[in-house]
C-alpha cells in the first residue's frame, strides 16, 4: 500500500491531506514528485480517485478536480475522495503533453517500471499508490490546444476486469458525455502506440473500474466543461455512497463503437464548414483549404456518416495533420 492508501486506512475520523510522492531529482537537486490531495471521511467507504492529467497541456480536467475536492466536508463523508492533479510535472510545468526529458507518451507507459526512464518511473510511483486503494478511477484527458470537441468519455474493456460495459457507462453517463467511445485497445483507428499503456486500462487490469473523460481542447481554462465534470464528480461520488444525495441519471447514452481520423493531403490554410458536436453526412465537407496564395486546395469530406468529436480549430496545417476525429459507428445504449 502507498503512502495515501496508509492515510486513508488510518482511522482517525474525518481528516484532509496533501503532499507529495517521491519519484526522484533533478540535476539540480529540484525534486520529482506527483502532488496530491486525500479527504477522508469521518466513516470508511470507498475511495474515488480523480487522476487531473497524464499529458501536460490538458487543464480542465486538473482544475475541475482541484475545485471538486476543495468544497467537500470531510465531516459528512462516508468513504474517501483523492486527486493526483497531475501525473506528469515535467509536462506541466513546460506546457507540453510529453515529458521533456524523454519524450514518452506517459499515458502508453502504465503500469510503469521503477527502473526505467522518467515516464515510467511516474507511472510506477501512481500505479503504486492507486491499487489496493481506488475503487473508481476517472483518467483525465483534453483534445491538444488545436482542437475543439465537447465533452466526451472513452472506455476500454478488459476481459479479466471483472467490469462490465455497461457498468462503465452508467459511471460515464453520470458526467452527460456528447459520446462515450469504446475504444480498441488494438489500436484500430487510433493514432499510434501502445493503448494498452493508459492508465485507465492498467486500472481495469487490476480491476478497478476507470476510463477517461475527455473535456475539450489543451492549454485552456473552459468553464461549461469544468462546471460538468465537478457536477459529475459529485454524482459518482453519490453513486458510490461517499456524499450523500439523489441523482438522477440518464437512462442512454450514445455509444461509438467506431472512429478514426481525418487527415490532411496537402498543407494549406483550413476553414472549417462545421462545428464540433456535429453530426455529418457521407461526402459533405468538414471544411475546405486554401493555399497560402488563396487558391482553393481540397474539400476535406468525410469517408462515411460520422459524428464530429473533435474537429481542428487551427487553420495552419501541413501534409498527414489532423482535421478531425469523428465517430463513424454509433448507437443509443440503454442503462435501464
Ligand atoms: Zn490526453
Amino acid at each position: 500500500m502507498g503512502i495515501i492508501g496508509e492515510f486513508l486506512a488510518g482511522r482517525d475520523g474525518a481528516a484532509r491531506r496533501h503532499g507529495e510522492i517521491a519519484v526522484g531529482s533533478m540535476s539540480s537537486g529540484m525534486a520529482v514528485a506527483l502532488p496530491y490531495v486525500a479527504v477522508r471521511g469521518a466513516r470508511p467507504g470507498k475511495t474515488l480517485w480523480l487522476h487531473g492529467q497524464v499529458h501536460g497541456d490538458e487543464i480542465n480536467g486538473m482544475v475541475a478536480a482541484l475545485r471538486f475536492a476543495a468544497r467537500l466536508d470531510s465531516q459528512s463523508m462516508q468513504g474517501n475522495v483523492v486527486v493526483t492533479p497531475t501525473g506528469n510535472p515535467h509536462a506541466l510545468d513546460s506546457r507540453r503533453k510529453r515529458n521533456p526529458y524523454d519524450d514518452l507518451d506517459l499515458d502508453q507507459c502504465y503500469p510503469g517500471n521503477p527502473r526505467g526512464l522518467i515516464s515510467e518511473r511516474l507511472a510506477h510511483a501512481l500505479m503504486n499508490e492507486i491499487r489496493g486503494t481506488a475503487d473508481w478511477l476517472i483518467n483525465l484527458h483534453t483534445m491538444n490546444a488545436l482542437f475543439d470537441s465537447k465533452p466526451y468519455a472513452v472506455y476500454k474493456l478488459h476481459p479479466d476486469s471483472g467490469v462490465s460495459e455497461a457498468g462503465l457507462l452508467r459511471a460515464i453517463a453520470l458526467f452527460e458525455p456528447h459520446v462515450a467511445c469504446r475504444m480498441d485497445v488494438g489500436g484500430k483507428g487510433e493514432l499510434p502506440g501502445n493503448i494498452a499503456g493508459a492508465l485507465d486500462y492498467q486500472c481495469l487490469a487490476a480491476g478497478i473500474p476507470a476510463f477517461m473523460l475527455e473535456l475539450g481542447g489543451g492549454s485552456r481554462y473552459e468553464a461549461a466543461n469544468v462546471a460538468l465534470a465537478e457536477r459529475g464528480f459529485e454524482r459518482l461520488a453519490i453513486q458510490m455512497g461517499i456524499l450523500e444525495g439523489a441523482v438522477d441519471a440518464a437512462r442512454k447514452v450514445r455509444r461509438v463503437t467506431r472512429r478514426g481520423w481525418v487527415t490532411f493531403d496537402r498543407g494549406g490554410l483550413f476553414v472549417p464548414q462545421v462545428q464540433a458536436g456535429d453530426t455529418v453526412s457521407v461526402g459533405a465537407a468538414l471544411g475546405t483549404s486554401m493555399d497560402i496564395h488563396g487558391n482553393a486546395l481540397e474539400e476535406i469530406c468525410v469517408p462515411g456518416d460520422g459524428i464530429v468529436i473533435g474537429l481542428r480549430r487551427d487553420p495552419v496545417v501541413h501534409t498527414g495533420e489532423r482535421a478531425a476525429f469523428v465517430g463513424y459507428e454509433w448507437d443509443s445504449f440503454d442503462l435501464a
